[in-house]
């Protein structure tokens, strides 16, 4: 079958010859790149999405087996200790290879058609700006990139010929619904929350949650900080941010309503009484795809939506003292400035703590209260990436001190 044929055949080679590089290529959202862009090459031809380069932190070898199977020209792998192991594995195979950060922001800065930004954390900030700054589609999964450095992200978008495609299953689908030349007409932007695994818990239970029961997420297969920051719902606050500074709508008028079975992502309501929602299945593979061949669509191997078999639909509005952590990203938002890079920060240092089992579920909340609480830290402007950075490093100190704390 040559699904190349029809009206815009050319439009659709177009998309699918694009180069295409991923960073954080062995996690949830990586993985399920390589697998559409595979299913791309079984329906379009071997030569669809040429891939430049594929980044990991430490998974050596499933990095070598995606490179012998996907051929990029470069494969970083970011923990030096595992280069010689890498050299072994891709020995002969006509792959390059490097090693440490500064390969990763070296694979960021060489050009690519598409370049996928799926590193976890903080650790995407200065990759993600240097492949915004270098140009191109931009799919970006990270959200952290977009929360901690904020304003700086913005500049460097402003001025930079780069087009981002939002990855985030809510963000994509804002992105697939708004009339960006009717935004005087926009009353609301609603993003969906699964509520996670604790949604109608009692604050009693979830004391004593461990992580393997806060990475179960009913829905949806991710990586484990966000599956965490799921079940706290920072990952809502999380993306209240980042929608503020993908589409420039102030707090005000970004919702959060939450729907357990995940198929409505986002809703967007207009002044004219008109409400549009985006629907399907929960699977990363439609909103990857929407994004690697954007403008065009093109076939991915997602789920499919079977209306007829799902038992219904359901709203409510999140509870805030259940789940602080939302409330304290709002807060965040509407505060602005520092704010986002320390509670972004803090809860990273939090989250890892709790899957090192060295504080509880509900600790969490309270590592990023106290960091948002230093006034040294929320003091001053952020003029650039290396103010970003430091005072990410100096939030992780503080909240680090506070986990010591309440670990003691
Ligand atoms: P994951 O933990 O499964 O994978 C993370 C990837 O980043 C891996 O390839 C890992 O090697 C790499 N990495 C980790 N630490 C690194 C470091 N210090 N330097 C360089 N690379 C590093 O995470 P994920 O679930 O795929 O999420 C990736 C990003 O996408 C996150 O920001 C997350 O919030 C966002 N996101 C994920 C999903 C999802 O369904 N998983 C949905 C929406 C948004
Ligand atoms: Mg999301």
């Amino acid at each position: 079958m040559n699904k190349t044929n029809g009206q815009n055949g050319s439009d659709l080679q177009r998309a699918i010859s694009r180069s295409v590089t991923v960073l954080g290529s062995t996690g949830s959202v990586g993985t399920s790149t390589l697998d559409v862009i595979a299913h791309a090459r079984q329906a379009y031809g071997n030569d669809a999405f040429p891939i430049e380069a594929i980044t990991a932190q430490s998974n050596v070898q499933m990095l070598a087996e995606q490179a012998r199977r996907f051929r990029p020209r470069l494969a970083v792998i970011g923990d030096s200790s595992h280069y010689a192991q890498l050299e072994d594995l891709l020995a002969g195979s006509g792959v390059r290879i490097a090693a440490g950060p500064d390969a990763i922001l070296a694979a960021a800065n060489e050009p690519a058609d598409v370049t996928m930004l799926a590193i976890v954390g903080a650790a995407g900030i200065a990759p993600a700006l240097a492949a915004v700054g270098r140009g191109g589609v931009i799919a970006l999964a990270n959200k952290e990139c977009v929360v901690a450095a904020g304003e700086v992200f913005r500049r460097v978008l402003s001025t930079s010929r780069a087009t981002i495609i939002p990855v985030d299953s809510e963000h994509n689908a804002a992105f697939q619904l708004l009339d960006f030349a009717q935004s005087h007409a926009i009353e609301s932007v609603v993003l969906t929350a699964s509520g996670g695994p604790f949604r109608t818990w009692t604050r009693e239970s979830m004391a004593s949650v461990t992580p393997e029961q806060a990475v179960a997420h009913p829905n949806w297969s991710m990586g484990a900080k966000i599956s965490v920051d799921s079940a706290t719902l920072m990952n809502k606050g999380l993306e209240l941010i980042e929608a503020h500074h993908l589409f420039g709508i102030e707090a005000d008028r970004l919702g959060v309503i939450i729907h357990p079975q995940s198929i409505v992502h986002c809703l967007i309501a207009y002044s004219d009484g008109s409400t549009l929602a985006h629907v399907s299945a929960p699977d990363m593979r439609t909103p990857i795809a929407y994004a690697l061949s954007w403008p065009v669509r093109m076939h991915s191997p997602s789920r499919r939506l079977d209306l007829a078999t799902l038992t219904g639909l359901t709203f409510e509005a999140p509870d805030k003292r259940q789940f602080p952590c939302l409330a304290l990203a709002q807060e965040s938002l509407r505060t602005g400035g520092r704010a986002p890079t320390i509670l972004n920060a803090a809860n990273e240092i939090a989250v890892h703590a709790f899957l090192g089992r060295r504080i509880g579920f509900l600790d969490i909340a309270r590592v990023v209260a106290r960091a948002l609480s230093m006034p040294n830290l929320m003091d001053g402007e952020l003029a650039d990436l290396e103010e970003v950075l430091a005072l990410d490093r100096h939030a992780r100190m503080v909240a680090n001190e506070e986990v010591l704390r309440l670990a003691a």
